[in-house]
């Protein structure tokens, strides 16, 4: 019999519950202390904890060990070491020690590091994050790390989610403390991602080297029927799609994930899974192995998951929405409104921080998503613009207005808002949920960051919403804790925050063309592609608002820049490359053949009957033509690859790309797909928009 849900989740975490079976008392509550303190595991505590991880392991059939990091690829990493040992008597021993839990030592000279290695040790060290439990994936015992330099510096995407994390804690704390709340002691950023993933049948990927080298055509002519109907979105979901799902819920809720929600996608062949929400670094976790069990369950089911962020021209490409607030450890969301005038305004400059940090951090919100996958969705009227705007709702946004203007708001009762003496008019929850073309969203009790690529982790940009946020809580308190009177500075500093940074709220169409008019008017960035985008990470005043905050030091933040923009450059090199393998040896040779058969034909033809007007001629006409465009356009994209050999600078290579290459690939497309129209289909050489859309 199938075990229920309630007895499979968690099954392969070694969470709380079985630490507390398995650990001595001491040790256990030794270590719940450590946790909660975020401090290190002594020797001998990590040797019982490593010894119960073992046996617990052992017995749901692992049979290896390895930390399980996020290095700067976006991907996770691990390196699998078997529990085995010999005894010295020709037997083995199964063993695993409290160092090996703790700290490991992966060669870090092969995974990107943007220059780190070059100043600093090649050697880094994985270290035991005990706030996420270690879990058994493909039997073997996981256990989540932070990947660091011998020098100290962040190798990966983890150690600055934590270091902003703790900036957050440490800022709201004092913000909490203010409002006289004493009990608070720790608050944490909580997020709920929802992923958006694409599924094809595995037949027909494995006959498109696009998908398998890139994660997205480069060639395909919209299929005769695309998402115009509507009849996707929350269709009923097909039985071997339901298959699919249903095992990926049991293996993501067995490993302790909050799997709740699935529902077809706008797309043909589109679908989203979205958890319940949980701290931020735990959510990161979470999401990196959600998206690799999607890849890996589809696999199972003869299904290609596409993560990619553009798989398909003509139809909306896939995101990943990061709806993010703040809790206490009593339990009190931050970013919730509240019934009392003190838990209005308590509320009400938690939004201000948020506001002010969108407006002052736009440039770096925006570069938290840039990639070129993303740069094909953002701002192309299916995702939130690449310009950053902030929607409240009509509702709030006239509570600020009469806040800032120290009038009446219109609601129920007509009353001057005075912060801290007010209630709040109640606003529906409703009301503010429905504008899905906002980049940054409040949505009732949580802001909702919209422009994530599917495929992104969500660390990049969490720690960006961490550090802003945290950095505007800090400039508050400073304020405020020096304040003669709190009250009235609260109200001023409200007030004063609306009038400055109002600027970034928009509740209108971001889709709309005369939004882009108008953003500009008000002077908010609008940072197109990625190299536009990435330049602004090492401008001074972001170094040092992550250096005020200890989330990344100066070599820290430019060695992502490199990264970030080498991965651009990699992407698109790779891509081209793709565009060229694909024409040279199977487009154009396919067209070449089907002119031989027209052009047979039509001779054939021309003996045997007398007629006005020749099909197979007219065709191969036109054909003729677009073939040699599409030859010319292939000379063309070969000798802007050969000309990119010769520019050494990344920066240059990253620009150069966005101006030439990418024009020149498209001008390949083109021509190409337009061959797809009138080629025989028993000789188009892979398959068709048609079939992977509505293949399943
Ligand atoms: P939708 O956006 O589709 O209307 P919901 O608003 O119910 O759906 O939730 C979307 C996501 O937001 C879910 O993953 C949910 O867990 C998450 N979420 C809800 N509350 C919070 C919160 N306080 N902090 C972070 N994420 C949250
Ligand atoms: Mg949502």
């Amino acid at each position: 019999m199938s075990k229920s849900i309630t007895e499979l989740f968690g099954e392969l975490v070694f969470d709380e519950d079985t630490m507390e079976q398995r650990l001595p008392k001491d040790t256990f509550r030794e270590l719940q202390k450590t946790m909660k303190e975020g401090r290190s595991l002594n020797i001998k505590i990590a040797n019982a904890v490593a010894n119960a991880m073992k046996d617990w392991a052992l017995e749901h059939g692992a049979t290896h060990y390895t930390h399980w990091f996020q290095p700067m690829t976006g991907v996770t990493a691990e390196k699998h070491d078997g529990f085995i040992n010999v005894n010295g008597k020709g037997k083995v021993i199964l063993e695993f020690s409290g160092k090996e839990l703790i700290k490991g030592e992966p060669d870090a000279s092969s995974f990107p590091n943007g220059g780190l290695r070059a100043t600093f040790e090649a050697r880094g060290y994985t270290a035991w994050d005990p706030t996420s439990y270690a879990f058994i994936k493909n039997n073997v015992l996981c256990i989540p790390t932070a990947f660091c330099s011998y020098s100290g510096h962040a190798l990966d995407k983890k150690t600055p989610l934590l270091r902003s994390m703790e900036a957050v804690n440490k800022q709201a704390l004092r913000i909490l403390k203010l409002f006289g709340n004493e009990t608070v002691k720790s608050v944490k950023t909580t997020v709920g991602p929802e992923q958006e993933y694409f599924l094809v049948d595995k037949k027909f990927y494995e006959q498109r080297k696009d998908l398998i080298y890139t994660g997205r055509t480069l060639f395909g002519a919209p299929s005769p029927k695309g998402q115009e109907m509507e009849d996707h979105y929350f269709g009923t979901i097909k039985s071997r799609v339901q298959e699919f799902m249903n095992d990926l819920n049991n293996e993501l809720w067995k490993l302790g994930i909050l799997a709740k929600t699935e529902h077809n996608e706008v797309a043909p062949a589109q679908h989203e899974l979205a958890p319940i929400f949980t701290t931020t670094n735990i959510a990161t976790d979470h999401n990196q192995l959600t998206m690799e069990l999607i890849q890996r369950i589809a696999k199972k089911h003869d299904l290609v998951a596409l993560l990619h962020e553009k798989p398909f021209e003509g139809i909306n490409g896939s995101g990943k929405h990061n709806n993010w607030s703040l809790s206490t450890d009593t339990g009190i969301n931050l970013l919730e409104p509240g019934e009392t005038p003190h838990e209005n305004a308590q509320f009400l400059l938690f939004l201000c921080a948020v506001l002010k940090a969108a407006d002052e951090h736009q440039d770096l919100l925006r570069l938290s998503v840039a990639t070129a996958g993303n740069d094909h969705r953002l701002g192309a009227n299916e995702a939130p613009p690449a310009i950053i705007s902030v929607f409240l709702g009509d509702e709030l946004t006239e509570i600020l207005e009469a806040i800032e203007n120290d009038q009446p708001y219109d609601g129920k009762e007509k009353e001057i808002m005075k912060v801290g003496a007010h209630v709040l008019p109640k606003f529906a929850k409703d009301a503010t949920d429905r504008n899905r073309t906002s980049p940054f969203a409040f949505t009732g009790n949580k802001f909702e960051f919209r422009m994530l690529g599917s495929s992104a982790s969500i660390a990049g940009c969490n720690i960006v919403l961490n550090t802003a946020i945290a950095d505007e809580l800090k400039q508050f308190a400073d304020v405020l804790e020096k304040a003669p009177d709190f009250t009235s500075a609260l109200h001023a500093l409200i007030q004063g925050t609306i009038k400055e940074h109002k600027q970034i709220i928009f509740n209108g169409n971001g889709y709309d063309e005369s939004w882009v008019e108008e953003a500009q008017k008000r002077g908010l960035l609008n940072l197109k592609t990625t190299p536009d985008a990435l330049p602004y990470f090492i401008k001074e005043n972001n170094i040092e608002l992550f250096k005020r905050h200890h989330v990344l030091d100066e070599e820290e933040v430019t060695s992502r820049y490199e990264i970030m923009m080498e991965e651009y450059v990699k992407v698109l090199n790779i891509e081209a490359l793709t565009m060229v393998d694909m024409a040279k040896k199977e487009i154009l040779p396919a067209v070449s053949l089907y002119s031989k058969r027209l052009a047979e034909t039509c001779l054939m033809k021309e003996k045997l009957v007398s007629q006005q007007q020749c099909y197979e001629k007219e065709t191969l006409e036109k054909m003729t033509q677009l073939l040699n465009k599409a030859y010319q356009a292939l000379t063309h994209l070969e000798s802007i690859l050969e000309t990119s050999k010769t520019i050494n600078d990344f920066e240059q290579l990253a620009f150069f790309y966005r101006d030439n290459l990418i024009l020149a690939m498209n001008d390949l497309r083109e021509p190409c797909d337009e061959l797809e129209t009138m080629t025989a289909q028993d000789i188009w050489p892979f398959p068709t928009y048609g079939k992977l859309l509505f293949g399943i």
